[in-house]
């Protein structure tokens, strides 16, 4: 139906250069599980919702089989779950396990620092209980607690603009739960 395909992953891990072997330090081992290149894209846009493939690609426009690896490697890393799509049969879904979960304060502090040092973020992260929006240390100033994701939402800020016109741009637009799937699809009608 003019979609992209998932291409199968079994022939793509890499041998990979990708292991600190030597490397004596805890940050060595989680590098190697988030530390290739748009691995932590892939984890931030699950944090917002992406679920499927397609979406993943249209929004960080990264190629099909390093898109598949990525996943498969994650999944692998049990950062993230993947489920048969009940809309689409061969398809996937995938969201975070606990495991993945807990890496919302690496991904909001890598946040804030790109916000602070280099360009502001269009997106602010609130407490959903209160509304207050969270410091770039990931805590809420009013209730004095580092919220956990599923009790964060994002809403874009006054006037900022996505560049990007794809429907998980686009779904960003508004305010949105973290981990509430950003684009749910209903099943494809019976021929
Ligand atoms: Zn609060």
């Amino acid at each position: 139906m003019g979609s992209f395909c998932e291409p199968s992953s079994a022939t793509l891990r890499p041998v990979s250069n990708r292991d600190y072997g030597e490397q004596d330090c805890a940050l060595a081992r989680a590098l190697e599980a988030i530390g290739e290149r748009w691995v932590l894209l892939i984890i931030r846009d699950a944090f917002y919702g992406v679920r499927n493939f397609n979406d993943f690609r249209m929004h960080l426009d990264i190629p099909k089989a390093v898109l598949s690896e990525r996943l498969t490697g994650l999944v692998d890393e049990g950062i993230l779950r993947r489920e048969p799509d009940p809309t689409h049969a061969g398809r996937h879904l995938y969201e975070l396990t606990q495991t993945g979960r807990e890496l919302w304060p690496a991904v909001h502090a890598l946040l804030s620092w790109g916000s602070e040092h280099r360009s502001t973020n269009r997106l602010a992260f609130k407490h959903i209980a209160c509304g207050t929006e969270l410091t770039g240390r990931g805590d809420c100033p009013t209730c004095q607690v580092a919220p956990p994701p599923d009790n964060i939402m994002l809403e874009p800020r006054p006037g900022a603009k996505s560049r990007r016109q794809d429907p998980v741009a686009i779904a960003l637009g508004g305010p949105h739960h973290l981990l509430e799937p950003l684009l749910p699809r209903a099943a494809p009608p019976a021929d």
